[in-house]
């Protein structure tokens, strides 16, 4: 079944590769198992794949930006090799207290996102392993689908304990977030717009 007009928004680290903390070089890139499958299940089904990542390493002065395409490149490459990719990528290299409108859960990256690939916010996704993951996909009234890969998913499992936050699925695995994705796609009805 093809879903087109469907956006998945995805955050990297912990999400769809380890995170060793401040990633800052592509040889130190490593995709969770299933990842690259599940990339291109999504694509094969038409979504657009969207890539919104915190990077504020660069503002500290961990990496550059040079730094940072370099390993884009290389993910993108793997993603490539097998048969999927990504349709964009947004990063916010600010600091936290930079009070820039792109550091999720701020929604500027999903707007850079939306004025340069026209994507549809009304009929998305967002994946991500944090709290703040979640909290920008309630701003943007995304469905939320966190990926539980480490200890500090649970801040944002605690949060929807005590109803502040909507979290439409808990997944282990960026895999079964694809496909429980694909499933949901095919059952939601979507409102107009
Ligand atoms: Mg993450
Ligand atoms: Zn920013």
């Amino acid at each position: 079944m093809k879903h087109q007009g469907i956006t998945v928004f995805v955050d990297r680290d912990g999400t769809l590769n380890e995170d060793p903390g401040y990633l800052s070089n592509p040889d130190a890139l490593v995709l969770y198992p299933g990842v690259v499958e599940a990339v291109a299940r999504l694509k094969q089904a038409e979504c657009a794949v969207i890539l919104v990542t915190n990077q504020s390493g660069i503002g500290r002065g961990y990496f550059s930006q040079v730094d940072l395409r370099a390993i884009h490149d290389k993910l993108e490459r793997l993603l490539r090799e097998g048969g999927g990719g990504l349709d964009g990528i947004f990063f916010c290299p600010h600091l936290p207290d930079a009070g820039c409108e792109c550091r999720k859960p701020n929604p500027g990256l999903i707007h850079q996102a939306v004025e340069s690939l026209q994507v549809s916010v009304t009929r998305s996704y967002m994946v991500g392993d944090k709290r703040s993951d979640m909290e920008l996909a309630n701003n943007i009234g995304a469905i939320g689908v966190l990926v539980n890969t480490s200890s500090v998913s649970q801040d944002a499992i605690d949060a929807k304990r005590r109803g502040e936050l909507r979290i439409e699925c808990i997944t282990l695995t960026f895999h079964e977030a694809a496909e429980w994705i694909l499933q949901d796609a095919q059952t939601r009805q979507w409102s107009n717009g």
